[in-house]
């Protein structure tokens, strides 16, 4: 095991919350997490199936209606007395977010816990905020007032890239609305949550609240997870991971409001007037950081055609700061990647490109030595063009491949091309570039002169842009609320009563 790292007793049986008790598989049945850092197994979790699924959505059906009656006041205590046991035990939570995960612990790890509990305590701050209109109507005795109700039983799928924060975007504006939740992690990544369920339980049973609020079941999502969304104790399904997994969730789903939030394929955009040196870092920043391996990544760096020579020094000199190793260790950059498939896919687009005409300049494979075969070095790759796999999917590893392009026009052609609009970035000097971009860009957010991969708060809105491959529905601030809850508008012929 990495020097210095036990594994929280709180692991070690009974890691599945069904309807308020620490449970294992009705079957019986485990499967092992282990570690991409270290290569040993961290825990062993309950293998649910179709009967565990039915005991928390039944458990979370029972504490429907009471939960969204109740006063938002006693919601929102439960909402801060979550954020502050969150960060009491952020340390414990981070350790084991990174070897499970393979993130640098000091660099992503504890700050990702942190914002975990940040998200849940901006809900706290938004649901007192969220309005709802009283319109006039042409009848002078009617009156006509909406107000927002909590949708129901929500269904919460998660990926493993971010273990605990992706869940908290959805934990903690389902419970500032009064929807009960089922949490089902990513198989590869269930501990932190885990972790953080006890959090959440905690708080619970201290304010008083009925057992069966939230429950976290963990198992295979192709199963369980088809299995939950398709759930008449369902009412409303929220879901972070591929766009090919949304696609599937939203067929089972019929007709239940979805918020999807799926995959991304950058870019980050240099135009010939760019600061250079901060494209670079920005670039650099974007492709290795969680070793690429975040929805809003920059998954290609298209660079005008007159600037690519002296951009390209500039990223080879940005990448000799990212050092690969372990972890847990302050100096590390970059852990490995989080699991087999993932290198696996990186490795074959980088081959398919490799093929074709472009230029590995620096790492482009797994590197030997470490307690895994997932260590797979920061990458630049040069010469990528549009009918390259770079280019036309989402990579999801430590890869820099670079785009010439000749015009603004080219450059919006190639962004747009591939259905995918999450993030984008765009670097240049000139406002009306600004604005250029701005207009055309297919994308839910755009980043001018910053990293395609920044993240300031979940206080804007954020989700991929309308029609595109990267899902639909909003997270941040009051959009998540607005998602998941209904507006239900009454009329009043006010001559009729007293
Ligand atoms: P997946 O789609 O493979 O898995 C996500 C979750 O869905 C996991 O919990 C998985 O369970 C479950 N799942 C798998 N198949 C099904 C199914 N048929 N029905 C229901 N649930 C299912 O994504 P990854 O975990 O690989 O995550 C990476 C992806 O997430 C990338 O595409 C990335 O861009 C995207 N992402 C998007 C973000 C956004 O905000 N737009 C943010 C972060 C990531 P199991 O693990 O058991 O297979």
């Amino acid at each position: 095991m990495s020097e210095g790292f036990i594994v929280p007793k709180e692991l070690e049986d009974k890691n599945n919350l069904i309807g308020g008790v620490w449970s294992n598989a009705s079957s019986g049945k485990t499967f092992e997490v282990r570690s991409p850092v270290s290569g040993e197994i961290l825990a062993t979790v309950p293998k649910c199936d179709s009967a565990d699924v039915d005991k928390a959505v039944e458990a979370a059906r029972r504490t429907r209606d009471t939960f969204k009656s109740t006063p938002v006041a006693k919601r929102i205590a439960l909402l801060r007395r979550i954020d502050e046991i969150i960060l009491e035990r952020k340390e414990t939570i981070a350790k084991v977010l990174t070897m499970e995960q393979g993130k640098p612990y000091s660099r992503e790890a504890l700050p990702e816990v942190e914002e975990s509990a940040e998200n849940i305590r901006l809900n706290a701050q938004d649901i007192i905020r969220l309005e709802s209109p009283v319109l006039p109507i042409p009848d002078p005795d009617k009156r006509s007032i909406s107000f927002r109700e909590g949708i129901g039983v929500m269904a919460a799928i998660t990926p493993w890239n971010f273990p605990t924060v992706i869940p908290s975007e959805y934990i903690g504006p389902a419970l500032a609305v009064g929807n009960p939740v089922v949490l089902k992690p990513a198989s590869t990544t269930p501990l932190s949550a885990i972790l953080m369920t006890h959090c959440i339980q905690d708080a619970l049973d201290e304010l008083e609240f009925p057992k069966g609020i939230f429950s976290l079941i963990t198992g295979p999502g192709a199963s369980i997870g088809s299995y939950l969304v398709a759930h008449p104790g369902v009412d409303v399904i929220g879901f972070t991971g591929e766009s090919v997994t949304g696609e599937a969730i939203c067929h089972k789903a019929g007709l239940k409001p979805t918020l999807m939030e799926c995959g991304g394929n950058g870019p980050q955009i240099v135009c010939n007037d760019a600061n250079l040196k901060e494209a670079a870092i920005a670039a650099a920043y974007g492709c290795f950081f969680n070793s690429g391996q975040v929805c809003v990544a920059t998954e290609r760096i298209l660079v005008h055609k007159s600037v690519h020579d002296e951009f390209l020094d500039l990223i080879l000199g940005e990448v000799k700061k990212w050092k690969l190793g372990d972890p847990m260790k302050e100096e590390t950059s970059m852990g490995p990647l989080n699991n087999e498939p993932t290198a696996l896919k990186t490795e074959t687009h980088l081959k398919d490109a490799s093929e074709k005409g472009a230029k590995i300049l620096c790492g482009g494979q797994r590197e030997s030595g470490w307690p895994t075969n997932l260590y797979f070095p920061p990458t630049v790759i040069d010469g990528v063009t549009r009918d390259m796999l770079l280019n036309k999917e989402e990579t999801f590893g430590p890869v820099a491949p670079i785009i010439a392009f000749e015009n603004d026009e080219e450059a919006v052609e190639i962004a747009n091309e591939t259905g995918y609009g999450l993030q984008m970035a765009v670097f240049t000097s000139s406002l009306k570039r600004c604005f250029y971009y701005m207009e055309r860009l297919r994308t839910g957010n755009l980043v001018i002169n910053d990293t395609t991969c920044w993240w300031g708060t979940l206080n804007p809105p954020f989700g991929g842009g309308g029609g595109t491959k990267s899902g639909h529905g909003l997270l941040g601030g009051h959009w998540a609320l607005e998602d998941l809850t209904y507006l239900k508008s009454i009329v009043i012929d006010t001559s009729k009563v007293l």
